[in-house]
């Protein structure tokens, strides 16, 4: 009886294991301090015990002001050599530019996409596919749209052209901005959330990524508004890569609630983010502290349920 429950189980782990797209969400981290190395080890922790297949960033990759040029050290020191870890050394990172980066030479971390394999930003904006196309993700600047800069109606039309054309089961945007936020740019920071969150809504996505706000939130509308839009969008916000925490910000949630959102969770702690797609429709977003030395621990958990919706 016990060897056939444990075959049975061994037989249910390798189908999740073959069916999972798995992704990692890190924002707020290129500060090279302690914290930054904590969480580094908490995400080779991890991919060290599942399958992990790529990172993505939500930017504000090197503080305090990007980088010079594509040689410059700090893509050694900030990334290349903190993330270089057991389970994380061959990752491929999905980037996003932050306003510290765009404080410096912006255009040097694209470049930079043509000399490192495994840091990938082509352009200010841009998607990936994943899975035989199952999940779309589209990488947004969202510097652009709160500066009102860098042919920002372009992108805003190119993310509305691809998002009608997508036939993905799962799309995802991301970008560094937070729409809507409990934390020190509560309620959500202006333009991001007037020009993108529309579009969201439009086209079905199911989750925004941000960062900037140095904390671990998620945020969707209440079950009224829901009623209205009939499409409920999650926002997480992945923001404890390593730079110095943000609170909550007094009375945040009660401003949400007025804008018709619920901050479901926040925690103002290091950490990051996981994504994990089956094929059976799910997707299980998983958040991960690393408040203890060289210890991880799931704080929060949601699901999305295609089926469902
Ligand atoms: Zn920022």
């Amino acid at each position: 009886m016990s060897f056939m429950l444990v075959k049975l189980l061994f037989v249910g782990l390798l189908v999740s294991y073959v069916n999972t797209f798995h992704l990692i969400v890190i924002g707020d981290w290129g500060d090279d301090n302690e914290n930054q190395y904590r969480t580094a080890r908490g995400m080779s922790a991890l991919c060290q015990t599942v399958k992990c297949n790529g990172i993505i960033s939500t930017g504000d990759n090197i503080y305090p002001a990007g980088v010079k040029s594509v040689n410059d050290p700090r893509f050694n020191t900030s990334w290349r050599n903190v993330y270089n870890l057991k389970g994380i050394q061959d990752k491929y990172w999905l980037m996003s530019m932050g306003n510290h980066d765009h404080d410096g030479n912006y255009k040097a971390q694209i470049e930079y996409t043509n000399v490192e394999p495994r840091w990938h930003l082509p352009s200010l904006w841009y998607d990936a596919q994943f899975q035989s196309g199952a999940i779309h993700l589209f990488s947004i600047d969202t510097v652009s749209i709160e500066k009102s800069v860098y042919d920002y109606k372009k992108q805003l039309q190119w993310l509305e052209d691809k998002l009608s054309k997508s036939k993905a089961t799962w799309k995802v945007v991301f970008g560094h901005h937070p729409p809507v936020t409990g934390g020190k740019y509560a309620p959500g920071v202006p333009k991001t959330h007037y020009k993108i969150v529309p579009l969201l809504e439009k086209y079905k996505v199911d989750l925004y990524l941000a960062g900037h706000d140095h904390n671990l939130q998620h945020i969707s509308k209440d079950d009224v508004r829901n009623e209205e839009t009939k499409w409920i969008v999650d926002y997480v916000v992945s923001g404890g890569g390593g730079r110095k925490l943000a609170p909550k910000t007094a009375n945040a949630e009660n401003e949400l609630m007025k804008r018709g959102y619920k901050l479901r969770f926040f925690r103002s702690q290091f950490g990051f983010v996981s994504l994990e797609f089956s094929k059976s429709d799910l997707l299980n977003v998983r958040y991960f502290e690393v408040t203890k030395p060289d210890t991880i621990e799931i704080t929060y958990t949601f699901n999305r349920t295609k089926s469902a919706i």
